[in-house]
């Protein structure tokens, strides 16, 4: 989806969620490239907690990046977006803390184009806060798929390979591959070879959802 901006300070919300592995990040790349060619001004955001990339670029699995600047809190981000600013993009929306709908909220008021790229679910299928209130908020959404790897259907959840507790690790190669509805499985398993995958090595998860 392109939106064009029909006219000067008109503001709005856009939201890019799904699994991972569908796309999300390299969706937000997209359209920011796109305001840059029109000369607009972008900034970009991420969250400290993503250590998966260097610290000055948002990367996409697939190796697309574009410089941006990591932010301990919502309410920095607010503070950091310049007045001339046009298009704000924000990446991993969903280690952001609950602010993040009202700040996105206050700089969508100010008249400029905000794009946010994010999780829609944790690890056990449960919306990850807090993009279903950006959802709710939003001009635009965009859901993107991935595709299960166990039977090749459109996957829209991310399955854990691992056993552990924690909502949040980051860095996600082999730990994670997307699954469809029917082949997703919120009790982490091991990830033994396919020849030594027994019963036993389907363990329950060990804590709650929220942490
Ligand atoms: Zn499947």
């Amino acid at each position: 989806m392109d939106v064009v901006r029909h006219q000067p300070n008109q503001g709005w919300i856009e939201v890019i969620v799904g699994s991972m592995f569908s796309g999300k990040t390299e969706e937000l790349i997209r359209r920011l490239r796109r305001a840059q060619i029109a000369r607009q001004k972008v900034q970009i955001f991420k969250p400290t907690v993503d250590t998966r990339s260097d610290d000055d670029d948002i990367v996409s699995h697939s190796e697309m990046r574009i410089p941006s600047r990591a932010v301990a809190s919502s309410r920095l981000l607010l503070d950091l977006v310049e007045g001339d600013t046009e298009v704000v993009g924000i990446d991993e929306g969903q280690f952001f803390d609950q602010d993040l709908p009202s700040v996105c909220n206050a700089v969508a008021d100010r008249g400029k184009r905000v794009i946010v790229a994010g999780l829609d679910q944790d690890y056990l299928g449960k919306p990850f806060e807090p993009m279903p209130q950006l959802l709710a908020i939003a001009e635009y959404i965009t859901k993107t798929l991935a595709i299960c790897m166990v039977c090749g259907n459109p996957a829209n959840r991310t399955q854990r390979l691992v056993p552990g507790g924690d909502r949040v690790l980051v860095g996600a190669q082999g730990l994670y591959e997307a699954r469809c509805r029917v082949c997703f499985d919120p009790a982490p398993a091991v990830a033994p070879a396919p020849a030594s995958r027994t019963p036993e090595s389907r363990l329950p998860n060990p804590r709650s959802p929220k942490v």
